[in-house]
């Protein structure tokens, strides 16, 4: 089965292709390159274009003749959008407007749809329940909650079969030391704090110090790359199945402070993470944790990886990863 994945070159995409491989599957990546790697398509093909290409994309999914779609491709940075709103509506919305229609032109039926948690916005109740209301506060949930409602209504009008998946804070990287975390810029904790770990950056700045939190800082819940790709690869099969289309929370369940993940990184690398406290970043909620039971039952899917567990195979990426960057 070929599989078209759209952001195959980013960070969860390309970590999603090595997955789709190893369970025999072909994926057929789709990326403009503009924040993804050339290098971090290593498995199946890169199609180098733009899904604001309209008829390019129409051109791609008559060709590459793929039995389901899982689609990354996005901008996804929450700050970046509150500057700069236009370009998270087109590539977004109408990137996805484009791709949803040159799959019903070719006769594709299958998609599973990265979605975020910043859908729900500041949440009312922790951890958050899929059937929580979606009101998100900035442009880049606004748009992520657009993609699923197209998604909605071109399964009910179109027939279309979709899951869309409610990512939380995805973190880690691959086990076996062959992809990573890699943004420029980078603005993700986890990342951050290895690379002050390494002296390649200055103190980690702690947004916030007086969050209703135990300790003041604020709680995310960190799932490991490797479970994601994995999560995706159940969503695409249980469409297969020809079973319901869904939205789902992709998380842990479990919280953790920021000062849980610095002191994570220093019991790993054995040195000390230099870290001065900051302002709270504008629209940073004080806690964020999925309630991911229903998600882990539906695709029959286990958690294999914890906070230690990313925290390692982050450590190991970023202390070695000099070859790529
Ligand atoms: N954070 C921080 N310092 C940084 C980057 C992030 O204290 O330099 C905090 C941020 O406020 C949030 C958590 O770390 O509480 C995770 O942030 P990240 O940007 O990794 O993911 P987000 O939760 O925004 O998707």
């Amino acid at each position: 089965m070929r599989v078209l994945v759209t952001g195959g070159a980013g960070y969860i995409g390309s970590h999603t292709c090595k997955a789709l491989h190893r369970a025999g599957l072909d994926p057929v990546v789709l990326d403009n390159l503009s924040t993804g790697h050339r290098w971090a398509v290593k498995w199946g093909t890169l199609l180098h274009g733009d899904l604001r290409d309209a008829q390019w994309v129409r051109r791609v999914l008559k060709e590459t003749r793929v039995d389901g779609v899982i689609h990354f491709a996005a901008s996804a940075n929450v700050g970046e959008s509150m500057a700069d709103a236009r370009k998270y509506f087109e590539n977004n919305v109408a990137g996805t407007l484009n791709l949803l229609g040159a799959m019903l032109e070719a006769g594709v039926r299958s998609i599973v749809f990265s979605s975020s948690c910043a859908v729900y916005g500041i949440p009312e109740q922790v951890p958050i329940p899929v059937e929580h209301p979606r009101r998100p506060i900035s442009p880049y949930g606004e748009t992520k909650l657009m993609g699923e409602k197209m998604l909605r209504w071109f399964g009910e009008v179109h027939g279309l079969s979709w899951v869309a998946l409610r990512y939380f804070n995805a973190a880690g990287a691959d086990p076996d030391g062959e992809l990573g975390e890699s943004h420029d810029p980078e603005t993700h904790l986890i990342p951050l704090v290895m690379e002050a770990a390494l002296g390649k950056r200055g103190p980690v700045r702690i947004f916030g110090t007086d969050y209703p939190t135990p300790d003041g800082t604020a709680i995310r819940d960190y799932i490991h790359v490797a479970d994601l790709a994995e999560a995706h690869l159940r969503a695409l099969r249980h469409l297969w199945d020809g079973k319901e289309s869904v939205a789902l929370n992709l998380g842990t369940g479990r919280g953790h402070s920021v000062l849980d993940v610095i002191r994570a990184v220093e019991a790993v690398a054995g040195r000390p993470v230099p870290q001065v406290p900051a302002d709270r970043r504008a629209g940073d909620p004080p806690e964020l944790v999925a309630d991911g039971a229903g998600t882990r039952a539906l695709l029959q899917w286990e958690l294999r990886w914890d906070l230690n567990g990313i925290v390692e195979t982050a450590w190991r990426w970023h202390k070695d990863r000099a070859p790529h960057l």
